[in-house]
């Protein structure tokens, strides 16, 4: 087995999959004096709860600037397990999807994991059920299982390494050079091109995000000859005719640190809209433009954002806090099993620091984009 095919459309018996159920679910913007007593009350509980607030870039601007405002954090995958673990607070509110207050709870057992939210999840975390990916690395016990970070609990404690795509290409070299083979799951756009990159021999799980997989080449085409000066970001979760018209691949973080490092004034950016928001605050006098994600006549799932990532709330802070809602919990033996892939990422980071560097630039010609 090496696919799995989820149909997000179709509402399972939660409705958690779905991803009409999970845009059903997104707040109504609020209004500034709403904004203002909400993000007040949200403060006010952190600080009474001994909780602070971890937040992923791609969730809402009010909950970026919350966490900044209170000591909290904005950032990638890698960052937020980081932090989580290394801050002294006693409760994480986990702005982000499951996996990331999973991968919270992991690193920190005895704090309390809260998050807005428990139905925001991923589409790689939902296309890659434990079972059946047990059953995968059962048929190929010879490869060493290398896991993104979108992942559950349970697969990653099948897993050697876990990854975020900050240090994946890093980590694949380092088990190319060992001579080891690796099993790959679940993101098999961000696996092809770790690939296409280290020549390492990857056997590849078929998932997706939902977000990330519907930027499109040939409208990138068109854009990029309307802004023929602009720099072209984009995050490796894409597709590779998209990748390959980059002029910069890499996480969020790297990303990010392009458009304020870049002499560039315009750029063209392919990963969730939610990173403008932050892009902006940092590089203010920088031109942002949206990577294509659908053509004239298409529709999309996303539309640039995930939907997922759109559940996470001011108010599901409150409540999560006031209420105690949104509890994370990662049972044993799982948790350790799973802390083993997690801590070896970070042991390795923390030892190769080169690992985060920031990806080569290069303008990649007109390749065409089929
Ligand atoms: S943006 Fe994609 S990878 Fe990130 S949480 Fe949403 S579906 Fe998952």
């Amino acid at each position: 087995m090496s696919q799995v095919l989820f149909d997000y459309t179709r509402q399972d018996a939660s409705g958690a999959s779905c991803v009409a159920h999970a845009w059903a679910k997104v707040p109504e913007p609020l209004t500034p004096a709403q904004r203002e007593e909400r993000k007040a009350r949200a403060a006010a509980l952190l600080k009474q709860h001994d909780a602070v607030l971890v937040a992923h870039y791609y969730v809402d601007g009010d909950l970026q600037d919350l966490a900044l405002e209170t000591g909290g954090c904005v950032a990638d995958s890698l960052e937020m397990a980081r932090f989580g673990r290394d801050h002294h607070s006693k409760t994480l509110v986990v702005a982000g999807v499951r996996f990331m207050g999973e991968s919270a709870k992991i690193l920190s057992p005895d704090k309390r994991v809260l998050m807005p939210d428990l139905d925001a999840t991923c589409s790689l975390d939902l296309g890659c059920p434990p079972d059946d990916f047990a059953r995968f690395c059962d048929a190929h016990p010879d490869r060493k299982v290398v896991v993104y970070a979108n992942t559950s609990a349970a697969v990653k404690a099948r897993a050697d390494w876990m990854v975020t795509s900050s240090c994946a290409l890093a980590i694949v070299e380092h088990l190319k050079s060992q001579g080891e083979k690796i099993l790959w799951a679940p993101d098999r756009h961000l696996g092809h091109y770790i690939q296409e990159q280290t020549g390492a021999d990857m056997l590849m799980w078929k998932g997706e995000c939902i977000v990330h997989d519907e930027f499109k080449g040939i409208e990138l085409e068109l854009m990029r000859k309307e802004h023929p000066d602009a720099l072209v970001l984009v995050h490796p979760e894409s597709p590779r005719s998209v990748v390959a018209q980059a002029d910069v691949v890499g996480s969020t973080s790297q990303l990010l640190k392009a458009v304020i490092d870049g002499p560039e004034q315009t750029f063209i950016v392919a990963t969730d809209n939610g990173i403008l928001h932050r892009m902006r605050q940092l590089a203010p006098t920088k031109t942002l433009l949206e990577a294509p994600t659908a053509g004239n006549s298409a529709t999309c799932k996303s539309c640039a954002h995930c939907p997922w990532m759109a559940m996470n709330a001011l108010q599901g802070v409150i409540n999560c806090l006031e209420q105690g809602y949104g509890e994370i919990n990662v049972a044993e033996p799982v948790r350790t099993q799973a802390a083993g892939c997690i801590e070896r990422m970070l042991d390795f980071v923390a030892k190769n620091p080169g690992a985060l560097a920031q990806p080569q630039r290069g303008f990649v010609k007109n390749i065409g984009a089929a």
